[in-house]
């Protein structure tokens, strides 16, 4: 497709939720596809609930999810003379009037409408007065009263509206400030907007945005809603349902590249296929393949996504990532090639960073916790003779590849008449201070001699007091 131009336009009233990520990511990939261009926009004329903090954890988000834009951020609150201009063509048109009906009037006439069981909108009283600008007036766009208005929607085909149940909308407000309908035409208009990839909670706006397109002369663009975001009792996805906020995912250690896969599913698709890189979705992604179902938003899924992606990544890039969490717990960090085998054995366990970071603690503490119920079963005094073999035995090692250490421990199981798999516990105990880790050879490997024979001394230690108090 030629000159695609496609826009993310969010409202800085909130965080960036998974619902307006997929909206973007459908617009980036879209534009990306087609060799087209992305617009960031925000949408900030309503100014009181509008923040400019918000507008930062959006652009924060994009950054993190890899959505780079080629225009903007533009900002409404900074266009309102374009906005003023196109109200005075409007104006000019005779398709807009100022209206000064107070809001409990119109609210009035809205009620006594509805109690007469007629549709509750504004009656058009002020249609016909010629009003000029004045203090307390609103801009008014006239709407047809006959005929119907047809939305060609991509995902959801043709819908029609009855051009007598659209409300003579206000466009302008008394303090001057263009309404949402209004803006986003004017924005979309001049920002050469050529596809109109949004929510489908915005269905019932696109009618009153094409009339006002119509009034002004000019082409609507294509529009495509995307079919809503459930939750797993599938009512409207909210905070009740998990984390909804970009962020709060990224803060629970998932990678950008398991929530981009992730999104990209809730109402897109390729087959069967369920792993997608960025590059794969830029060269695929069409908007015929959007299904017009709603999608349902499945917490475990993005987990399973995640510890795939956590696999497969360089661990040079996941040290990068896994810093933070490391510094957050106060873990002392000093040898990065340390870190990044250690991280190799954790990949394949950790389904977040969050948990890897977790698991790292006997790596990088000097001073392990031993967990007591593990401490318990495995470090007995039984063990002592044990450890002291695979001490002296250790100590004697030049080298300690994986090879040599395995004939260590099958040498120590010979010659004390215990059992390999009796031995392995205990010291996976001793050197992780749990029972579940990464292999032992691997363990030992990557702590090296010196920690793994302290290590290996403290359970004695351990064992040693434990006998004394058990003696009579
Ligand atoms: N600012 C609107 C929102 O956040 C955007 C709607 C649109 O894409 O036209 O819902």
């Amino acid at each position: 497709m030629e000159n695609v131009v496609t826009r993310f336009s969010p409202s800085p009233t909130g965080t960036l939720h998974i619902g307006g990520a997929r909206t973007a990511l459908f617009n980036w990939l879209f534009a990306r596809h087609n060799n087209g261009k992305f617009i960031l926009r925000i949408e900030d004329t309503d100014v009181v609930r509008s923040a400019e903090e918000y507008t930062q954890v959006i652009i924060e988000s994009l950054q993190w999810l890899g959505m780079d834009w080629d225009e903007g951020p533009y900002f409404q609150s900074k266009r309102l003379d374009i906005y003023r201009k196109y109200i005075s063509i409007l104006l000019e048109k005779g398709r807009a009037y100022y209206c000064d009906c107070s809001p409990e009037e119109v609210e009035r006439k809205r009620k006594e409408a509805m109690a007469a069981g007629k549709k509750p909108k504004y009656d058009g009283r002020c249609r016909t007065r010629n009003l000029g600008p004045g203090q307390g007036r609103v801009v008014r766009f006239r709407a047809p009263d006959f005929g119907t208005t047809l939305v060609q929607d991509v995902i959801k085909g043709s819908i029609s509206f009855d051009n007598s149940e659209l409300d003579d909308l206000v466009i302008q407000r008394s303090d001057g400030m263009p309404t949402y309908n209004f803006a986003v035409v004017v924005d979309d208009l001049t920002m050469g907007i050529t596809h109109v990839i949004r929510g489908d909670d915005h269905v019932n706006n696109t009618p009153r945005q094409i009339l006002i397109y119509e009034a002004l002369g000019a082409t609507p663009p294509v529009f495509a809603h995307v079919p809503m975001i459930l939750g797993q009792d599938r009512t409207r996805l909210s905070k009740r349902h998990g984390a909804t906020s970009v962020l709060a995912y990224r803060d629970a250690g998932y990678l950008p590249e398991a929530m981009v896969n992730y999104l990209v599913r809730l109402g897109w698709s390729y087959g069967d296929q369920e792993i997608f890189s960025k590059e794969e979705l830029i060269e695929k992604f069409t908007l015929e393949n959007i299904g017009k179902s709603a999608s349902i938003f499945d917490p475990e899924k993005l987990l399973w996504l995640n510890s795939y992606y956590i696999k497969e990544s360089d661990p040079d890039k996941l040290a990068d990532l896994l810093l933070p969490f490391l510094e957050r717990k106060k873990y002392p960090i000093s040898d990065r090639n340390y870190l990044e085998r250690a991280i190799i054995t954790l990949q394949p366990r950790a389904k977040t960073l969050t948990e890897m970071a977790d698991m790292m603690d006997f790596y990088l503490l000097e001073n392990i916790e031993y967990d007591s119920k593990a401490a318990r079963k495995f470090l007995k005094p039984t063990m002592i003779p044990v450890f002291e073999d695979l001490i002296e035995k250790l100590r004697a090692l030049d080298e300690f590849t994986e090879e040599k250490l395995e004939k260590v421990f099958r040498n120590t199981s010979a010659e004390l008449n215990v059992k390999l798999g009796k031995i392995a516990q205990p010291v996976r105990v001793a050197l992780t201070g749990r029972t579940a880790s990464p292999g032992l050879f691997e363990i030992i490997d990557i702590l090296g001699k010196d920690k793994t024979i302290r290590r290996l001394e403290r359970a004695l230690e351990f064992m040693r007091n434990r006998k004394e108090k058990q003696a009579p």
